[in-house]
């Protein structure tokens, strides 16, 4: 396939890079002067779209999605598809659907989870949002870039998916993580805590696959020195997508607006920034209750 990739960064380099090594004809646009391995560089967003079958995006947040597909859908050939894979606000990922709808062109929202390494190693997780037939269409591409697609539903299924697992993750590494601030000040060893929590009613990803406590649980970014994996502040941006989706929508989720509060808190006072988001725990180590 023809393909244009706008936003070359952290996660949509290693992508492109991806898709030209397993043969496709790839050509990239990034605001910032990047060089992609097998991806040919063009001038602008529209020079990448102009001739590809599938234009793949991936941009910091919804405002840029929507300004980068105001210059790109034109220049696009009808029946092609527009895949963005950025997390974005639900309402940026419909409004750009309706306008690709408008000029005759496929939609896919696409968010992915699996990080910096999933991208790289091509194993990251799609939940996409659209029609049939513009699923169809990118569903091969998501098998070069990743290990599993989910088609969730229609245009905007695919961020509402992303936010709601990233509410619940947020929600629940603080639960963990204040758990385990408490466990200490019981005087209950950590490794007890979690030989007891990961096999009982307690148990949860955080706890289970990417424990807080270092030296506990499998190899998790609390053995780095809290090093990311997932930073904060990326935490921090889908938690402010969760309650704006929440705002709009009418949807009452006290939790999620407060772990958005905590990271917040976290990030913008507390240090957090540049710490993987389960720096919560030592956060929380050196509270007191008031
Ligand atoms: P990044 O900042 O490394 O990359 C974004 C790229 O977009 C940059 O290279 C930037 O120069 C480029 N860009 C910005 N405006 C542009 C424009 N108008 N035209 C062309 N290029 C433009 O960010 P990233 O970590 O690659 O994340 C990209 C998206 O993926 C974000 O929406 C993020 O929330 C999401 N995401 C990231 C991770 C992660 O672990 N990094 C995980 C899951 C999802």
């Amino acid at each position: 396939m023809k393909i244009g990739f706008i936003g070359l960064g952290n996660m949509g380099g290693p992508m492109a890079a991806n898709l030209a090594k397993a043969g496709h004809q790839v050509t990239g646009f990034d605001m910032a002067d990047v060089t992609i391995e097998g991806v040919a560089m063009a001038a602008s967003g529209a020079e990448a779209a102009k001739g590809a079958d599938v234009v793949i995006t991936m941009l910091p947040n919804g405002q840029i999605l929507r300004a980068v597909a105001n210059e790109v859908l034109p220049a696009m050939t009808a029946g092609a598809a527009l895949v963005d894979c950025s997390t974005v606000d639900v309402d940026s990922a419909r409004a750009v659907a309706e306008q690709a709808a408008t000029a005759d062109l496929l939609f896919v929202d696409a968010p992915v989870s699996g990080g910096v390494g999933g991208a790289s190693g091509g194993t990251l997780t799609f939940m996409a949002g659209g029609s049939a037939d513009a699923f169809a269409k990118a569903e091969p591409l998501f098998a070069i870039m990743g290990q599993k697609a989910v088609h969730c539903g229609d245009a905007g299924a695919g961020q509402a998916a992303k936010i709601c697992n990233n509410m619940i993750l947020g929600v629940t590494m603080v639960a963990t993580c204040e758990a385990f601030a408490l466990a200490d000040k019981l005087g209950l060893d950590r490794q007890k805590m979690f030989d007891v929590v990961s096999t009982s009613s307690g148990y949860s990803w955080t706890m289970n696959a990417y424990c807080p406590a270092p030296g506990v649980g499998p190899q998790s970014p609390a053995d780095n020195d809290y090093k990311p994996g997932f930073a904060a502040e990326l935490m921090l941006k889908d938690l402010r997508l969760s309650q704006q989706a929440a705002q709009s929508a009418d949807a009452d989720t006290p939790m999620g607006e407060l772990a958005q509060a905590l990271y917040t808190q976290f990030v913008e006072n507390e240090g957090g920034t540049g710490m993987d988001f389960s720096a919560m725990l030592p956060r929380f180590e050196k509270r007191s209750r008031s």
